[in-house]
């Protein structure tokens, strides 16, 4: 008897370690490393929304709403690789949809950092920015806890699919309408469109946006956030009164955001001296040739190697440039960096790159930002054009696509930046208001 409770006792101490392990590996996989010490993202996005709030018409009711998402979905999900079974934590996050009168819409993120406050701050600043852009929207965003690099093909396709199985009630092209970001693309967004079809028995291309062209994908999406986060840099640089063709420019990243701002300012003249990635901080001061730069990238799927450009030590996020281009992920500028930022100019093309305590210095340093939901919204808008394209069954050329989404720019900037002149306030915190406005119209005309 003693033996056998003995040999239970152990059985029930392994069995306690293993969950421990598992426990411990979930927790760690959960933590953002590079960030561990930085402040809640989705706290950020709330004290924006804070430091807007007296500014705006936005009632208490609508402001106490948004302090919470709709729905935040945690998934456990487990796909066979090889012979192993692998769990894979993943989520998705929706934010003010009105009772489904404004379907959700919002990336999906592949990356061993992605954790549930960062999708939570994701999917609210997803609202913001479809509000902003004046999109039939609200906010959503989800995400998978992997590393992509690490995955097959195969696996990847197992691992979408099982999150669309596992989502399926929760998504459809009036009800939350996914879309690529950090870590996906137009594969994995075909996966997804191809997996709700087997189970919902009818082909409906607009569940998800960012597919190829030639499965109901919109000509120009690819390239739409950096395109316009080129836009948007330009116009930035006029107002400042910097000479584009004398400036240098950073940007931080080089995947599909980065790589369309490059090309659409190298095609403009623009001299870019300083490209990074996962790999490192690469530097011409002569100005790095961006088509072979792309070229490298797409063959070798890093910069490291890249001939066009000396790897430098320095982080790029402190390059003597005029302007810097944030085009990676959260908290980039930081305390940590953001007294040796050298720039004139710093442009958001990644969500949340600027924590707030950040961006309060770089605000008394008068350092010009422009602000994410302004800035990268172009991703989002020409995903709204293959929506609606989707829902018409046509589908417009490439000059129709890029025509209305730079008059949407031009039209965004010149609001923003003249109330950010008119109130003598940053750029982020008039778009802020701007938006919240928007919101209690919107709450007030659909109550
Ligand atoms: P991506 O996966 O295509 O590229 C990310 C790039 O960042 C990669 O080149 C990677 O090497 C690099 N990177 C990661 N950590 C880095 C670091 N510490 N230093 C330097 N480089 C680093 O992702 P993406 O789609 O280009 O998205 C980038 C940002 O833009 C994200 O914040 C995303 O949410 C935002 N965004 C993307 C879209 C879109 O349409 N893809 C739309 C709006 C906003």
């Amino acid at each position: 008897m003693v033996r056998l409770s003995a040999q239970k006792n152990m059985k029930q101490k392994k069995i306690s370690l293993k969950y421990l392990v598992g426990f411990l590996l979930i927790t760690i996989m959960n933590t953002p490393s590079q960030y561990a010490n930085q402040a809640s993202n989705y706290q950020d996005v709330l004290a924006r929304l804070h430091a807007a709030r007296s500014h705006s018409i936005i009632s208490s009711p609508l402001y106490l709403i948004l302090q919470q998402p709709e729905k935040q979905i945690t998934l456990s999900l487990p796909v066979q690789l090889g012979d192993q079974v692998t769990v894979f934590k993943a989520y998705r996050v929706t934010h003010f949809t009105m009772n489904g009168l404004f379907p959700a819409k919002g990336g999906i993120r592949w990356d061993m950092s992605v954790n549930l406050d960062e999708v939570k701050a994701l999917s609210l600043l997803m609202l913001l920015k479809c509000v902003l852009w004046n999109l039939p929207f609200s906010g959503g965003k989800g995400g998978i806890v992997c590393n992509p690099k690490e995955l097959t093909d195969q696996a990847k396709e197992l691992l979408m699919r099982a999150y669309t199985r596992a989502l399926a009630s929760n998504i459809g092209s009036d009800l939350d309408i996914p879309a690529p970001d950090i870590g996906t693309g137009e594969k994995e967004m075909l996966w997804m469109m191809d997996e709700y079809r087997s189970i919902s028995g009818r082909l409906d291309y607009a569940v998800v946006t960012g597919k190829p062209i030639d499965r109901g994908g919109s000509y120009g999406r690819k390239a739409a956030t950096g395109r316009g986060t080129a836009i948007f840099t330009l116009l930035g640089l006029d107002k400042l009164g910097i000479d584009r063709s004398s400036a240098a420019f950073a940007i931080q990243g080089f995947g599909n955001v980065a790589i369309h701002t490059a090309e659409y300012l190298d095609q403009q003249g623009c001299k870019i001296t300083h490209l990074s990635d996962r790999s490192g901080t690469y530097y011409n001061p002569n100005g790095i040739p961006i088509p072979e730069a792309i070229q490298y990238k797409s063959k070798h799927k890093t910069l490291k190697g890249f001939q066009g450009a000396q790897q430098v030590k320095q982080d790029i996020i402190v390059a003597s440039v005029d302007v810097l281009i944030l085009a990676a992920g959260e908290n980039a500028i930081n305390t940590k960096n953001v007294h040796r930022v050298a720039a004139r100019l710093i442009v958001e093309g990644a969500n949340n790159p600027i924590t707030v305590k950040a961006q309060s210095v770089l605000t008394d340093r008068k350092i010009m930002v422009l602000a994410d939901i302004l800035v990268n919204g172009g991703g989002v808008y020409v995903s709204f054009l293959e929506w609606l394209q989707n829902k018409q069954r046509r589908q417009w050329s490439l000059e129709e696509v890029n025509e209305k989404l730079d008059e949407q720019i031009y039209l965004l900037f010149n609001d923003v930046y003249e109330l950010a002149q008119q109130k003598n306030i940053t750029i982020r915190l008039a778009a802020y208001i701007i938006v919240l406005d928007k919101l209690q119209k919107r709450y007030e005309g659909n109550k």
